[in-house]
């Protein structure tokens, strides 16, 4: 029994609305900390400068569908007309060896990893308000402004399922939001997750 780390790898799964700021907080987690990203499939082009690999696996609608009927991944999901999904594989094996993975997904994909993985620790991340959203969209610059409206539209709605999560970071200082999802992982593995007499035991024998 390790004390530190006393279970093998934890699972977080980062979602929210689009333009919330998942990607930018998740970047810097895999800067700061061990947790490893998983790699999602996705059947949307890729955009200048994503990587085959590292950003997503691009795939054909064929290559998915099969993925699928291997049942291999973990959720899947259309969002905004593309599919994307989880390898299940590579989750499952990280976690095996006590490696701390995260998804960045969308909600109805989050909801999905609750059902067959309720131990996963669900952290939903917020914009500061609605302006706010609309402008760090805009300023991304990677959608058009049909695409903009459409996912701001969808917004109201994913928060209805906030009441499903553990956690809720607002991403308002880019700096604050990471030190808050850092801090929500040392205390999921900070969690009583042995017996009295397991501990008990420990310290008797050192
Ligand atoms: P998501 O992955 O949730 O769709 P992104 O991480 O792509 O969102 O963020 C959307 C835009 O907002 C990006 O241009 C990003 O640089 C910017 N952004 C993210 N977090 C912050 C922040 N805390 N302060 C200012 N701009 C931010
Ligand atoms: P983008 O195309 O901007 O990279 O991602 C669009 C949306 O798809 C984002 O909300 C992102 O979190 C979500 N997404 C990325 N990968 C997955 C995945 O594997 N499963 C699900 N359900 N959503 C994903």
């Amino acid at each position: 029994m390790n004390l530190e780390k006393n279970h093998p790898g934890k699972l977080f799964i980062l979602s929210g609305p689009s333009g919330a700021g998942k990607g930018t907080i998740c970047k810097a987690l895999l800067d700061q900390t061990d947790l490893q990203l998983s790699v999602s499939m996705t059947t949307r082009a890729p955009r200048e400068g994503e990587i085959h690999g590292k950003h997503y696996y691009f795939v054909s609608e064929e290559e998915f569908v099969a993925n699928i009927e291997n049942d291999g991944f973990l959720e899947h999901a259309q969002v905004y007309g593309r599919r994307y999904g989880t390898p299940k594989a590579p989750v499952i094996e990280k976690l095996e060896k006590g490696i701390d993975v995260i998804l960045e997904i969308d909600i109805q994909g989050a909801l999905k990893v609750k059902e067959n993985y309720p131990d996963g620790v669900f952290i939903f991340i917020l914009p500061p308000s609605m302006s706010v959203l609309r402008k760090r969209l805009t300023g991304r610059g990677t959608e058009t402004p049909e695409a903009i409206e459409m996912r701001l539209g969808e917004t109201l709605k994913e928060l209805s399922f906030i009441e499903k999560y553990d956690y809720c970071v607002v991403n308002g200082e880019l700096d604050e939001a990471v030190t808050r999802v850092k801090s929500i992982v040392v205390a999921e593995h900070s969690k009583v997750t042995f017996t009295a007499e397991e501990l008990i035991r420990k310290y008797e024998e050192e």
